[in-house]
């Protein structure tokens, strides 16, 4: 089953959840984490629902999806820290740099960044 607790990453130590519990914030940051909480449980439920329905009405299975799921994360990894290589040394720059901060060489202009309705 995809979305057994097994098989989910493990939560860490201090969650929103339990510094909520603990009173760690204000009245007003808990209220707001408990906001986000059920919409992340909202969007997770809609994930699901529309996972199990293309497994259903395809051809596609869970390892196909789960596939594109890597994918997307290093994708989306990628796209949230964009660095340029230097040809000289390898070193990744930022990407507003014209010159490596490592070693000085001129850096290769930049790739324009993927398009994508997903980048925000
Ligand atoms: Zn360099």
């Amino acid at each position: 089953m995809l979305f057994s607790k097994k098989d989910r990453p493990a939560m860490p130590e201090m969650d929103a959840f339990t510094l909520s519990q603990q009173g760690g914030g204000s009245d007003e940051s808990n209220a707001r984490i408990a906001q986000l909480e059920a919409k992340v449980e909202r969007l997770t439920a809609l994930t699901e629902s529309l996972w199990t329905i293309l497994i259903a009405k395809s051809n596609l299975t869970d390892k196909h999806l789960m596939a594109r799921l890597e994918k997307i994360m290093e994708l989306r990894e990628s796209r949230s820290a964009p660095r340029n290589s230097c040809t000289k040394c390898q070193q990744k720059n930022p990407m507003n740099k014209a010159a490596c901060l490592y070693c000085g060489a001129p850096l290769p202009k930049p790739t324009e960044t993927q398009e994508s309705p997903f980048n925000f």
